[in-house]
């Protein structure tokens, strides 16, 4: 027993931290927003993590702290505490001119409001250039890109378009070229859906698969639209600033619900969800058992009968 508190983790071991193979590591996230005073916790210290080449839909209320999550993970944003790691990057030690790289090169990001994804007096062709250009890509390599990437989303046909000539899906399946001009690792998307009718979502869905399947990004996407978080194979719900419980699903069969997760943190919290606290009553305080294959939560209600 002796010094058995001190024991010094093996290597191997001490090389499995959280997320140590994960392209996307946020740990205990937590931002405060401070306005005239008030004091707004967007993020209340949360976990996620997404791996190279997943495909992952984030829900939840609004409020709930979607759009501050990927606003940290795009590089806009920094966190009040906690870290958040994206392809090795540690988006809370990046210098400016490192955020800048690593918002050109590393991540791109599609808004939900389609025209402010886009630029007003530039074709298609001209504003997936934009950024190549800046990274200072050959001309040469920038058109044979653009062009490939428009024919990828389905778009070729407005590539001499600007966007007052395309359709709100054609103008989000344009931008998804602009994010993925500079072959970015992970594709970040905040309800690119949300001003879109059903029919036209699903072709921005489809761009988005592209955009995961062909054309090698990891991608996050937030949406409230139950069509869309039913086409990934996991779907990550935000609460009150906290990842709460995530859906697997076999990733082709839609709607094929396949397991159904509470997301346990490091020191070992979990949510339980409404309607079991409602259908047992459980309430501040439960009595917790332990058996050979599972965790049994009772109510507190006949706590007095305990010995
Ligand atoms: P969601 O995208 O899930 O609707 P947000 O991340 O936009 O949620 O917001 C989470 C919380 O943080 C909300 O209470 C919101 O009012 C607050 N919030 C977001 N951005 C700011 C900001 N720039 N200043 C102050 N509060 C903000
Ligand atoms: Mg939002």
């Amino acid at each position: 027993m002796a010094g058995r508190g001190l024991r010094l983790p093996s290597a191997p071991e001490r090389e499995q931290e959280y997320g140590h193979d994960a392209l996307v590591v946020c740990d205990n996230l937590v931002r405060i927003y401070q306005t005239e005073g008030i004091e707004v916790q967007a993020l209340q210290g949360l976990d996620l993590l997404v791996h190279a080449g997943e495909m992952i839909a984030i829900v939840g209320a609004s409020g709930s702290g979607k759009s501050t999550l990927l606003q940290v993970l795009a590089g806009v944003d920094a966190p009040t505490a906690g870290r958040a790691r994206v392809a090795g990057h540690e988006l809370v030690d990046l210098s400016r001119s490192e955020r800048v790289r690593y918002r050109r090169d590393v991540v791109g990001f599609v808004r939900q409001q389609a025209a402010r994804n886009l630029v007003p007096y530039l074709t298609a062709t001209q504003v997936i250039d934009l950024p190549m250009s800046i990274a200072g890509t050959p001309r040469r390599v920038r058109a044979e890109r653009a062009a490939q990437l428009l024919e990828a989303l389905g778009v070729t046909h407005c590539a001499d378009r600007r966007p007052d000539q395309m359709s709100g899906g054609e103008q989000q399946r344009v931008a998804i070229g602009v994010a993925m001009a500079n072959r970015p690792r992970v594709l970040l998307a905040d309800e690119p859906t949300g001003e879109l009718d059903s029919e036209t979502a699903q072709d921005v869905f489809a761009a988005l698969r592209t955009a995961n399947r062909d054309l090698g990004a990891t991608v996050v996407v937030v949406t409230h639209d139950s069509a869309v978080s039913g086409q990934v194979a996991r779907t990550v719900a935000i609460r009150d600033g906290r990842t709460s419980s995530e859906v697997l699903r076999d990733s082709d069969a839609h709607d094929a619900l396949v397991e159904e997760y509470a997301v346990m943190d490091r020191t070992g919290r979990v949510q339980v969800p409404r309607e079991f606290r409602e259908a047992l009553s459980l309430s501040r305080r439960v009595r917790l058992g332990l058996a050979d294959d599972h965790v049994q939560i009772r109510s507190d209600r006949d706590a007095g009968e305990t010995p």
